[in-house]
């Protein structure tokens, strides 16, 4: 703690309200740790400001003082990026107002502490959707998911959340405030700046607000679970479905034959959904605004000529909403089962949709190659080339013993994502978790004008620094 740092809290209390800057250990806790309890930081305090004009002047003194600030949104961030090592936690979660719904240019202006579940709710009472889907919707916030560009559910049709994006309202690192909040489709005046904070983890701007965009809500909809020989016949179904189905395939979701096993061992109300078991599986939504549409003699249809051609060996149709949902529920347990099993090695990856089957075959060999018992759990967004590929410990082994051979299987798992051009990071971010990996993968000159960006736009290196980045420079001996 600098001599300046008392003083500039109690500035800060004074212009936020003492309540709104936490210093005591008991309440800054939940801050300090995320989610997964990889990463345990720790922070001066923990301040909330209620405004954008509030943001501004937050950081204002903060770039004054010289002291880090971390964004911090639902705290739900899987990568380590909102672990703070010193400095201020600044938490968004005061900035929770809608501030417009415009269903004719079918967009929402939102604050960037709205919880993602808010402004999904908000939407569907203006008769819209907004199709960002994460399983963790009823805690992370819009400005978190905006800083992470987060995926999840709905990406094949809708995109990620930067696709979602229209208009940003950012406070800059010396405090000034970006008003970018527009609700345009078409805005060719010069650079693209939201799309340089969307993704940046809170590293060069603190996103206060959005525009972002609605969508017709979807009246209708049908889901299938489906027993497939392989992946690869998995991914040519995906290409039928996406030819026949067009937009109206909404997910194509992946699982093999273990990740099954376990949802159906260990998540509470799972039912078997297929008679048989099958090597890999696809569960797949069809949707449409429209009410009177039969999207189910589509999926019927599409289904009956792949069973003929072999590549789908059984098939669940559900005949109602709570089928539906019965059958999502087996996909969206399985992130949460996978800990029932003991220790698990984590891999959120994309490559090209057309290599999916080919990496999912290759990596799952390596490993098994590498660690005989390995349990691979290679499951996830298989629309979107976006896998997570997971591996669960050996029965027999020690979890600690699993846990040490992380590095070894990033170097295996990552090596075959980047011989395929791929990424190594598809929906999670880099944080503190894949920041040094990132040096190994990314392209040199890519590296050097994201460093570039970071100089120009945070001089200081006050936002969330030693995050996705490794400045030497920055880097506490701890990290
Ligand atoms: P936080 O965790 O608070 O922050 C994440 C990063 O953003 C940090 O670097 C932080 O500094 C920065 N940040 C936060 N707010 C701001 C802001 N206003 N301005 C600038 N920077 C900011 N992610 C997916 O992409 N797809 C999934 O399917 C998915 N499923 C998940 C399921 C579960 C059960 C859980 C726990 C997580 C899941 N996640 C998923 C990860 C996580 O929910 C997302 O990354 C989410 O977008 C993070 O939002 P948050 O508000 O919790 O952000």
């Amino acid at each position: 703690m600098t001599d300046a740092d008392p003083e500039l809290l109690d500035l800060l209390s004074t212009r936020l309200g003492s309540q709104h800057v936490i210093r005591d250990a008991a309440s800054m806790e939940g801050y300090l740790v995320e989610e997964r309890k990889l990463y345990r930081g720790t922070a001066l305090a923990v301040v909330r400001p209620g405004s954008t004009e509030e943001v501004a002047f937050v950081v204002r003194e903060c770039a004054r003082a010289g002291v880090p600030i971390v964004p911090q949104g639902g705290n739900t961030g899987l990568v380590g990026g909102g672990v703070p090592h010193s400095g201020l936690v600044l938490s968004l979660a005061r900035l929770d107002r809608i501030r417009e719904v415009d269903p004719f240019n079918a967009t929402i202006t939102v604050e960037a502490g709205c919880i993602l579940k808010t402004v999904q709710d908000e939407a569907e009472k203006a008769d819209c959707l907004f199709p960002l889907s994460l399983a963790s919707g009823g805690s992370c916030r819009i400005g978190g998911n905006i800083a992470t560009n987060a995926g999840g559910l709905n990406v094949l049709r809708y995109g990620n959340t930067r696709d979602l994006v229209l208009g940003l309202e950012v406070v800059l690192a010396d405090g000034r405030v970006w008003n970018g909040l527009k609700g345009l489709r078409k805005d060719n005046t010069g650079y693209d700046l939201k799309n340089l904070f969307v993704g940046s983890e809170g590293t060069l701007g603190i996103v206060t607000a959005a525009v972002l965009k609605l969508f017709p809500r979807p009246k209708s909809r049908t889901v299938a679970f489906i027993g497939c020989p392989s992946p690869h016949a998995a991914l040519d179904l995906f290409d039928a479905f996406r030819r026949r189905a067009g937009d109206q395939l909404t997910a194509f979701e992946f699982m093999p034959r273990f990740a099954l096993q376990i949802v159906l061992k260990h998540a509470a109300g799972a039912v078997p959904p297929l008679a048989g078991e099958h090597e890999a599986y696809a569960l797949i939504e069809l949707s449409s605004p429209d009410p009177e549409i039969d999207l189910r003699e589509r999926l019927e249809r599409v289904l009956g000529e792949a069973l003929e051609a072999g590549i789908v060996e059984d098939a669940a149709i559900a005949a109602s909403e709570t089928q539906n949902d019965a059958l999502w529920h087996l996909r969206e347990s399985l992130a949460h089962v996978q800990r029932f099993e003991g220790g698990s090695i984590k891999h959120d990856v994309a490559v090209p949709v057309s290599k999916v089957a080919d990496f999912i075959v290759t990596a799952t060999q390596a490993c098994e190659a590498a660690l005989p018992g390995v349990r691979v759990c290679a499951f996830g967004h298989f629309g979107d080339g976006n896998i997570h590929f997971n591996l669960s410990q050996p029965v027999a082994m020690e979890k600690a013993a699993f846990l040490a051979q992380w590095e070894r299987f990033n170097r295996i798992v990552h090596d075959i994502v980047h011989a395929m051009n791929g990424s190594i990071s598809a929906e999670h971010g880099v944080g503190l978790i894949k920041r040094d990996e990132l040096v190994l993968y990314k392209d040199p000159v890519a590296l050097d004008l994201m460093r570039t960006l970071k100089r120009t736009l945070d001089p200081k290196n006050i936002l969330n620094p030693g995050k996705v980045l490794a400045l030497e420079s920055e880097l506490p001996p701890s990290l």
